[in-house]
């Protein structure tokens, strides 16, 4: 007999340790939790560390410290992509074998500088196509690319509504292994939410242009596609992007240690939730007891803004 019980959520927070916790990181992780627990589901913990060059040396303990402060609890082991390896090479061959994958070896400058339009420099660089009927003698391998269609990917994202990408003009073939083996981050965060289970991807919308490559490679594997919804990002006065280190949850919280419901009240006032008279003061935990029982995803913030604390 079919298993007729209703599945529920997993959630997840994947950081990665390239430096402490931020605000805005720190308003996903809660915008996240609420949307899976609110639900009776699971809220599962990764830490993104395959890109060994960014990562600062303990700031995977230190953003583990500063969610647990804020009462953030998460299920079972905490994952991470460094641990991974085996199945994301698993997945590449499963990826090569749709025929779309090819060595590529052009370096980023001779990309940027054969690239037609202007690019967004926070996202890619479009890729002409040039090693896509093979790489020019003398080259290395500088990458393997997956070949995309000259179609619109599109998803549905919870907050956002129908969200559909060029993927030709947006950023053409991509890179789904890097030159020195390593696995790119759209394949192995498509692998690692495969592997846990996950159900609902809660991120900032800085990565919504991502997700259409993720979709696309989802759908090329044959595997589930989670919920997607991406916040707004918190910024400073006037939308200004805000400075790292003024940005720092730790920044924030000054002073204020054993106070963080404050900062706590600020993020749940930022995504949009109503809050109740009286919990200013309040410790995290009730605060979160308080806020899960009530959470608004349709309360979500159209555009982002500054935490007013
Ligand atoms: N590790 C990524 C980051 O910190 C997020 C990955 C994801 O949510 O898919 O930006």
């Amino acid at each position: 007999m079919p298993d007729e019980t209703p599945k529920l959520p997993v959630g997840r927070f994947a950081p990665s340790p390239t430096g402490a916790l931020h605000t805005g990181s720190l308003a996903t992780a809660v915008a996240s939790w609420l949307m899976a627990r609110s639900a009776g589901g699971r809220w599962l913990l990764r830490i993104d560390d395959l890109d060994a060059p960014r990562q600062v040396p303990g700031m995977a303990d230190d953003i583990m410290q500063t969610l647990e402060l804020f009462g953030l609890c998460w299920d079972g082991q905490v994952s991470r992509q460094s641990s991974n390896r085996e199945a994301y090479r698993h997945y590449f061959s499963k990826l090569c074998e749709t025929g779309l994958v090819y060595p590529c070896g052009c370096s980023r400058r001779e990309i940027a500088q054969s690239a037609s339009a202007p690019h967004p420099d926070d996202d890619c660089i479009p890729y002409p196509g040039t090693c896509r009927c093979g790489m020019r003698t003398g080259t290395t391998v500088r990458s393997w690319r997956l070949r995309v269609p000259d179609e619109q990917a599109c998803f549905h994202d919870l907050h956002k509504g129908m969200i559909c990408q060029d993927l030709g003009g947006r950023c053409g073939d991509f890179v789904v292994r890097r030159g020195d083996g390593e696995i790119a981050y759209q394949l192995a965060v498509v692998v690692d939410d495969h592997l846990t289970g996950v159900t609902q991807v809660v991120r900032g919308e800085d990565l919504l242009p991502s997700t259409p490559r993720q979709v696309y490679i989802q759908g090329l594997l044959g595997l589930e596609r989670p919920v997607y919804c991406h916040i707004p990002l918190v910024t400073g006065p006037g939308g200004a992007k805000l400075s790292k280190r003024d940005n720092l949850v730790s920044h924030h919280l000054g002073n204020w240690r054993g106070k963080e419901g404050y900062l706590l009240l600020a993020v749940l006032r930022f995504l949009g939730q109503g809050l109740p008279h009286g919990m200013s003061g309040a410790p995290c935990d009730e605060i979160l007891r308080w806020a899960v029982g009530c959470f608004d995803a349709t309360s979500l913030p159209a555009i982002g803004g500054e935490l007013a604390i």
